[in-house]
């Protein structure tokens, strides 16, 4: 198939085109390069059947695909909140124009929704049916309320265009070719106990998350995407739920660090607690993540010692 992968640059996007390319597929990697970068997908360049477009989503584009995997979003707070306008454009008008093409192509289209669809949830652990908790005008909701309008808009072309659509909720993944500078906490964490610096927990420590390793989510995505006749949403996360301090505390351990924690402010907005319900995708996919937490943080550990020793 011939299948385009917006946000293709990115930490997840990346790894979604090489296993898609592995698959035998035409890959087109779309994407402006805010957040994602040409390291990412430095080895894919030469590939016959690799194509890279430099483009932004908030401008329409017309290309001939049979599958639209859209992934156009920074997704760090730091770089989410960097310029919100932007976000909040790249979330609405670029999902308007993926659908679009896919309503005029007739192809079939995921978007990468996020688990911060539950805002700061009250519902623990978080089901597909549930709501959720956002604060429409916080610090976070250029990218939380994006992305809810990106479902209600692929939600109406479903029912008023019969776009054959699918919609995934990711929870917190981990893995190789984050972006170092990303301010998310498991780079932050790893690259802080790699340098000796201190681990930053913001708040007490107490909030939790669910980490997912990169490559159990991009297998869940495929099956989700090639699975007949289902829209979603569908939670697609790991269910083993950790405390921020403990994550901190095991990040220590694993890379051997005489790094010490230090607690800073907790950031405006902070979900206290996360965890997907997975049992749709274990039901309809027959899906559920394979890689235990160390496992991944050990390759994702190697990832980074080695990016830092280059300089
Ligand atoms: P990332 O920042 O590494 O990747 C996003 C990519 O989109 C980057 O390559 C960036 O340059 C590109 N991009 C941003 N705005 C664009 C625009 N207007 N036009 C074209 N390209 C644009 O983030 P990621 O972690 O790989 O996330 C990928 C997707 O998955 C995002 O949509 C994100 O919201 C979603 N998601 C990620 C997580 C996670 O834990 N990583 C969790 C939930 C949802
Ligand atoms: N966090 C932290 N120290 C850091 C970066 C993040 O304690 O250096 C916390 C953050 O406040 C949040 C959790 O770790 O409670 C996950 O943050 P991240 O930005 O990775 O993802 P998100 O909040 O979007 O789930």
């Amino acid at each position: 198939m011939r299948i385009l992968v917006t946000g293709g640059a990115g930490f997840i996007g990346s790894h979604l085109c090489e296993r898609l390319l592995g698959e035998g597929h035409e890959v087109l990697c779309l994407d402006n390069f805010f957040t994602g970068s040409k390291g990412n997908i430095e080895p894919l360049l030469d590939h016959h059947r690799f194509e890279l477009i430099r483009h932004d989503i908030t401008q329409p584009i017309l290309l001939e695909v049979e599958r639209v995997y859209n992934l156009a979003c920074p997704a760090s707070p730091i770089h989410y909140q960097y310029n919100p306008v932007k976000t909040i454009k790249t979330s609405v008008l670029g999902t308007i124009h993926m659908l679009g093409l896919a309503k005029r192509v007739r192809a079939r289209i995921l978007q990468a929704s996020t688990s911060e669809v539950y805002g700061d949830p009250q519902v623990h652990p978080q089901t597909e049916n549930y709501w959720g908790h956002v604060n429409p005008i916080g610090i976070r909701s250029c990218y939380d309320e994006g992305k809810r309008v990106a479902e209600t808009l692929m939600m109406d072309y479903h029912r008023q265009n019969q776009v054959d659509i699918r919609i995934v909720r990711i929870f917190n993944t981990y893995g190789p070719r984050m972006a170092v500078n990303d301010g998310r906490v498991v780079s932050n964490f790893i690259v802080q106990a790699l340098r000796g610096e201190d681990l930053t927990v913001y708040g007490d420590g107490s909030q939790t998350r669910s980490f997912c390793y990169v490559d159990d989510l991009v297998e869940g995505m495929i099956r989700m995407m090639e699975r007949e006749a289902v829209t979603g949403p569908l939670n697609l996360g790991n269910p083993a739920e950790t405390s921020i301090l403990e994550f901190a505390q095991r990040i220590i351990d694993l890379t051997g660090s005489t790094s010490r924690i230090v607690f800073k402010p907790l950031p405006a907005d902070d979900p206290q607690q996360r965890r997907p319900e997975i049992s749709m995708a274990r039901e309809m996919l027959g899906w559920q993540p394979d890689v235990p937490l160390e496992a991944g943080l050990r390759k994702t550990i190697d990832y980074f010692t080695a990016l830092l020793a280059r300089g």
